[in-house]
C-alpha cells in the first residue's frame, strides 16, 4: 500500500518549521478525531495518517532521514507504534479532552508499571525520648513482592495473556456524549494482561502481605507532628513497579514542667517577693537533672533567667537551645508574728511607700 507524502498529508511545505507542523497537525487531528466522526472510516484513516506524519516530521532526526531517503530512511518502521515521547506530545497538543490515551494504546500509562502505595504510621515519644533522640521499632503490614513468582503473578513457566477487553491497553474509553473518558480496564485492572495460570503463593497478584518490623531513627529534638519519610519502605509496586514510601508521623507527649519553643524550653519558677528583693541562688530542674541558677537582687515579676545551652538539641545544627526560667514573684498571704514585726520595721525604715498612681497600660496583659 503506497503512502501519501507526509508533507502532503499535513498540507505543509518541505521547509516548514516544527511549530507550523505542530499546528497543522493539531488542526487535522481535531477535524478527523474519531469522537467527532463516529464510525467514519475515512476520517479515522485521515486521523491516523496525520498522526503518523506528525510523529515523523516532528522528530528532527526522523524528518531529516525522511527528507533524504523518503520512507526507506525510516528503517521500515516509520511509526513503530506511538512511543511514550511522541505520545506525550500528542497529549500535550490536544490535552486529555479527546481521551487520547485510549486511542493510541495508552502512551502515558506505558511510562511504567504501577508504583506501590505509600504507607503511614504514627509513633508516640515521651518528651525525654524526643530530647535524647531514639530508635524505634515499628511494625508494618504491607504488600511485598511475591518471592515465588518474583512479582509477576505467574505460575512457573506460564506466560501472561493480553487482555481481550482492552486489547492490552489497560484502559477503556467510555463515551459520555461528546466527551470521552479513559478508565482503567475493569477486566485486567489496568495491567493490560490476564493471568490464566496464576502463581500459587500470591494468586496472581504478584504481591503478598507481610508483617515487617522496621527500625526508625528519630533525631533528638524532633518537633511534634514531624513526618519522617522512609523511601521505598511502602508497598511493593505492581508487576515490578517501584515501591511506595513509608511515612512515620512522630508525636511527642508534652512534658509536665517544660514547654518547648523550637529548641528552647520554658519553665515557670515561683519566688517570694522577699527572695526576689534580696536575690538568691536557686536549684532548677533541667532535662538532665538540676542546675544552679542565680536570681539577681531586685528581680521583678515577669523577669526571666536564661540558662544557655540547657534546652533541646537543635535539629540539623549543633548545640542546644536555652532553658528560660520565668520568675513568678509572689507575695506571702500569711505572715508569722515575727515576720510581721520585721516587715513593719522595714516599712518604718522608709524604704517602702505605697507607690504612685498611674494609668493602667494594658488590662489584657497577664490575664491570659
Ligand atoms: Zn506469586
Ligand atoms: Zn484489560
Amino acid at each position: 500500500m503506497s503512502k501519501r507524502d507526509y508533507y502532503e498529508v499535513l498540507g505543509v511545505g518541505r521547509d516548514t518549521s516544527r511549530e507550523e507542523i505542530k499546528s497543522a497537525y493539531r488542526r487535522l487531528a481535531v477535524k478527523y478525531h474519531p469522537d467527532r466522526n463516529h464510525g467514519d472510516k475515512e476520517a479515522e484513516e485521515r486521523f491516523k495518517e496525520a498522526a503518523e506524519a506528525y510523529a515523523v516530521l516532528s522528530d528532527a532526526e526522523k524528518r531529516a532521514n525522511y527528507d533524504r531517503f523518503g520512507e526507506a530512511g525510516l528503517g521500515g518502521q516509520p511509526f513503530s507504534g506511538f512511543d511514550a515521547s511522541v505520545f506525550g506530545d500528542f497529549a500535550d497538543i490536544l490535552g486529555n479532552f479527546f481521551g487520547f490515551e485510549g486511542i493510541f494504546g495508552g502512551g502515558r500509562r506505558r511510562s511504567g508499571p504501577g508504583r506501590g502505595s505509600d504507607l503511614r504510621t504514627t509513633v508516640v515519644l515521651a518528651f525525654a525520648e524526643m530530647a535524647g533522640g531514639t530508635e524505634r521499632e515499628i511494625a508494618v503490614a504491607r504488600e511485598e513482592s511475591c518471592e515465588t513468582c518474583g512479582g509477576t503473578g505467574l505460575a512457573k513457566g506460564a506466560q501472561p495473556e493480553t487482555c481481550r477487553s482492552c486489547g492490552g491497553r489497560g484502559q477503556v474509553r467510555v463515551s459520555q456524549g461528546f466527551f470521552t473518558m479513559v478508565r482503567p480496564c475493569p477486566q485486567c485492572g489496568g495491567s493490560g494482561q490476564i493471568i490464566s495460570n496464576p502463581c500459587g503463593s500470591c494468586g496472581g497478584a504478584g504481591r503478598v502481605e507481610r508483617k515487617r518490623t522496621l527500625k526508625v531513627g528519630v533525631p533528638a529534638g524532633i518537633e511534634d507532628g514531624t513526618r519522617l519519610r522512609l523511601v521505598g519502605e511502602g508497598e511493593a509496586g505492581v508487576r515490578g513497579g517501584p515501591p511506595g514510601d513509608l511515612y512515620v508521623v512522630v508525636r511527642v507527649e508534652p512534658h509536665d514542667l517544660f514547654v518547648r519553643d523550637g529548641a528552647d524550653l520554658h519553665l515557670e519558677q515561683e519566688i517570694s517577693a522577699f527572695v526576689a528583693a534580696l536575690g538568691a541562688e536557686l536549684e532548677v530542674p533541667t532535662l538532665d537533672g538540676s542546675e544552679k541558677m542565680k536570681v539577681a537582687a531586685g528581680a521583678q515579676p515577669g523577669d526571666a533567667v536564661v540558662l544557655r545551652g540547657k534546652g533541646l538539641p537543635r535539629l540539623r545544627r549543633s548545640g542546644r537551645g536555652d532553658l528560660v526560667v520565668h520568675l513568678k514573684v509572689t507575695v506571702p498571704r500569711k505572715l508569722s508574728a515575727k515576720q510581721r514585726e520585721l516587715l513593719q520595721a522595714l516599712v518604718a525604715e522608709g524604704g517602702e511607700k505605697a507607690g504612685v498612681f498611674r494609668k493602667v497600660r494594658d488590662l489584657i496583659e497577664g490575664s491570659g
